[in-house]
């Protein structure tokens, strides 16, 4: 089973039409059909790794002042307290503590793609937190150690934003051309992953042009780096590219081994 990344974008991604929610909607059909699916996103934000262990985790709309119809979503996934808890177990095996929390449910970084990709809701789903306040390294290891995960068929996906400066964002229209500083970011990214660079892509905010401008916070880059770490080998593939208002890199990537 591969280890993806996507960009998740604005919560409209999911009422949009564009060629963002098509790569998705499409994205299943390049796929095995997971048996389970490990979900980390940017916006469940904790001190210490936390899975979701309900059994039919609640959708969570997390955002405000968007359009009503967003507010009707549900995805009804399942959730899998026994693939939360075996991934526990082997994140406390590699060192690292995680607790389970049994009522949390999927937030939009979560369920905006997984509504798109996986429509029948019908895959046990898992979330992961992220830690902001930890590095790089920390989620590559996270990442590291739910590798085996995908030998029982679990698709670890990983959801934030290739590029995410909100600070930017001043009203835009969704199609506005990226300015240089953002073209810079995502070109790097996908060079770096494509040639399998995960030393360079561990220590980004070095390495990447306009590292801290195109992620002020870096919540939306974190998932990116547990996908890495999931990944037998760093050499990734470009599954999409396009950008949203400017700012929001749409990139999707995948390890394949
Ligand atoms: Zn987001």
């Amino acid at each position: 089973m591969p280890t993806i990344f996507v960009s998740h974008g604005a919560p409209t991604l999911v009422t949009d039409r564009g060629r963002t929610p098509d790569f998705l909607r499409a994205l299943s059909q390049a796929l095995p059909r997971p048996s389970a699916i490990l979900c980390v996103s940017a916006h469940w934000e904790t001190e210490q790794p936390m899975l979701t262990s309900s059994p039919a985790p609640p959708t969570i709309h997390d955002f405000f002042g968007f359009p009503q119809e967003l507010y009707t979503l549900h995805y009804a996934a399942p959730g899998d307290p026994a693939l939360a808890l075996r991934a526990q177990t082997l994140l406390t095996a590699a060192g690292l503590h995680a607790s389970l929390h049994p009522q949390r449910g999927l937030d939009h970084g979560a369920w905006v793609p997984l509504l798109l990709a996986f429509p029948q809701a019908d895959i046990p789903v898992v979330q992961l937190s992220v830690q902001p306040q930890r590095d790089a390294a920390h989620h590559f290891a996270l990442g590291r150690a739910l590798r085996p995960l995908r030998d029982a068929g679990v698709l670890i996906l990983a959801s934030g934003g290739a590029t995410h400066n909100l600070r930017e964002f001043r009203g835009q229209a969704i199609n506005t051309a990226p300015p240089d500083y953002v073209l810079a970011f995502d070109a790097w990214l996908t060079a770096a992953i494509t040639r399998g660079d995960a030393a360079e892509l561990l220590d980004y905010p070095a390495h990447a042009p306009h590292a801290l401008r195109n992620h002020p916070t870096p919540e939306h880059f974190l998932p990116l780096l547990v996908a890495l770490g999931a990944a037998d080998s760093a050499v990734g593939r470009a599954l999409h590219e396009g950008f949203n208002y400017g700012i929001l890199s749409m990139a999707a990537y995948a390890w394949d081994n």
